[in-house]
């Protein structure tokens, strides 16, 4: 028993409310197996307060306080498949861990996940939400993830849910030849979701979705 929390849930976060979930994910074009597998499993409700878990296995983006969101099913799954088709994971970036619902996804799917976050009671609330799930492999940094994880690099994959106008180049620079960084790029109007793929001397960029990620900010708060 994980506490007093249910994790398989009760009434709209029931098994089948996820399984429609499920079925919506497959309907957008999500194909690979392992992906949809830990997508099934994960349990969303957990990562909401109570008055809004009722609409866990909605595919939307829901507040999560702090003027923050969690992110969309949907995009959670092709932003993790879309790093997960180049191959075996042995360490995977990602900046604004929010609830730390993406990476619970990724960590599942990965060896390790650094995970940075800019506003700290978040980042204490993910690392509670992780715990609970038993998901160890996880390492947190409160800072501002623009500049990437330098000590920690380089990196199989980069995942950054929140947008900047262009693409940090300290994260271009932690990824390993081969690695892939998937990122929204543009205004608060709606991004490009970007899938960028290091080459031998060069990278190749591929445009995913359009979407509507929080910006990613400069500096950390503390409360
Ligand atoms: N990954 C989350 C979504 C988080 S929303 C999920 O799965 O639901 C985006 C997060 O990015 C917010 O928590 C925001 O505080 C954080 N963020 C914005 N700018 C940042 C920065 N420069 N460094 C680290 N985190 C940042």
């Amino acid at each position: 028993m994980a506490g007093k929390l249910n994790l398989n849930g009760i009434g709209m976060t029931s098994q089948r409310t996820r399984e429609r979930l499920l079925g919506r994910l497959i309907e957008q074009g999500i194909t690979n197996m392992e992906v949809l597998d830990v997508m099934r499993s994960t349990p969303r409700h957990i990562f909401l307060d109570e008055a809004l878990s009722h609409r866990a296995y909605e595919d939307v983006a829901l507040p999560i306080g702090h003027n923050q969101t969690i992110s969309q099913p949907f995009i959670v799954a092709r932003m993790t498949e879309a790093i997960v088709d180049s191959g075996p994971l042995e360490k995977v970036l990602e900046i604004g861990t929010g609830c730390g619902y993406q990476t619970a996804v990724i960590a599942q799917l990965a060896d390790t996940v650094y995970t940075v976050e800019r506003i700290k009671p978040l980042l204490a609330r993910a690392r509670k939400n992780l715990k609970l799930l038993g998901l160890r492999n996880v390492e947190y940094k409160h800072d501002d993830g623009s500049l990437g994880w330098e000590d920690k690099g380089i990196f199989d994959a980069i995942i950054t849910t929140a947008a900047p106008q262009q693409v940090p180049a300290e994260l271009l620079a932690q990824l390993k030849e081969g690695g892939r960084l998937v990122i929204p790029v543009g205004g608060e109007g709606g991004q490009e979701l970007r899938l960028i793929t290091r080459t031998a001397d060069d990278f190749t960029t591929e445009v995913l979705n359009l979407v509507r990620f929080v910006p990613l900010l400069v500096g950390q708060v503390q409360n």
